[in-house]
């Protein structure tokens, strides 16, 4: 049986907040679709062509999954090869329809290989599953850049730039539907937005290769920002609407 919204909420830990809201949300979009706020137009990011430092693979363009993972795993294009155990490529469903992209793998995914593990995974879990959605069904996880930055620091610009080749392979290869950025690295990795604040790209339609883009909050600063959920839950409400092709009224 799938879970009621307010079990869904409840799990996230917003239930209190998001009852105010959820009426609040219902009489605005039970409102006169006439005089429902027009949806955000699209930003259309240009994307450059990045080059990788140290070229591991010339053709990253041109490969298969197996191919990519394996140029991935032996890459030493970047300074962050020295700090890792392992690359951590990403993980889910290659026919997704949803791609999730955050920062960089922290100590534990550097451990096992995986992104989102540990108190952030479980929390991006949770997010995932308030709008119906879980790993490996119809969703990729993967981040701006493949291997641990040293003390689980942001990545440095040029990091991101180095490893950005692997990440819009990964997107081609996908060709998912939405594209949800989880953060300023994400945001900096697709959007190449350096100076906005997370808050300004919040609730807007970008787009990638023809692919809608929002963003939202990294679970990890969510974690050290616990009322900030109920901005994730707007973000994701909006990602979903633009998923369904409806109109995506703003909620905030
Ligand atoms: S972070 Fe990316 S570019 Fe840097 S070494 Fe790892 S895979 Fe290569």
């Amino acid at each position: 049986m799938n879970p009621t919204r307010g079990q869904m909420l409840s799990e996230m830990g917003i239930a209190p907040i998001w009852r105010l809201r959820d009426q609040k949300a219902a009489a605005f979009i039970a409102e006169d679709s006439s005089q429902a706020t027009p949806p955000t137009p699209p930003v259309v990011v240009d994307l450059p062509r990045p080059t990788i430092r140290t070229a591991v693979c010339a053709n990253v363009a041109d490969l298969d999954w197996e191919q990519l993972e394996q140029c991935m795993a032996t890459c030493h294009a970047c300074e962050l090869a020295a700090h890792r155990r392992q690359v951590v490529p990403g993980v889910g469903d290659r026919k997704a329809e949803w791609l999730f992209i955050g920062e960089g793998p922290g100590a534990e995914e550097d451990a096992k290989g995986e992104p989102f593990v540990g108190q952030a995974g479980k929390l991006l879990d949770n997010m995932l599953a308030a709008i119906g959605l879980q790993r490996d069904e119809k969703v990729y996880i993967a981040n701006a850049v493949k291997c641990r930055p040293p003390g689980n620091r942001t990545p440095e610009a040029d990091e991101i730039a180095t490893c950005n080749p692997f990440l819009l392979r990964q997107i081609d290869l996908l060709s998912p539907r939405l594209i949800v950025l989880l953060g300023r690295s994400a945001a900096h990795a697709i959007l190449h937005e350096e100076r906005g604040t997370l808050a300004s790209l919040r609730g807007k339609r970008f787009e990638c290769k023809g692919i809608p883009v929002v963003v939202t909050y990294h679970p990890a600063y969510l974690l050290r920002n616990l009322p900030e959920k109920v901005k994730v839950w707007e973000d994701l409400l909006f990602a979903r609407q633009l998923m369904e092709g409806t109109k995506a009224p703003s909620l905030f």
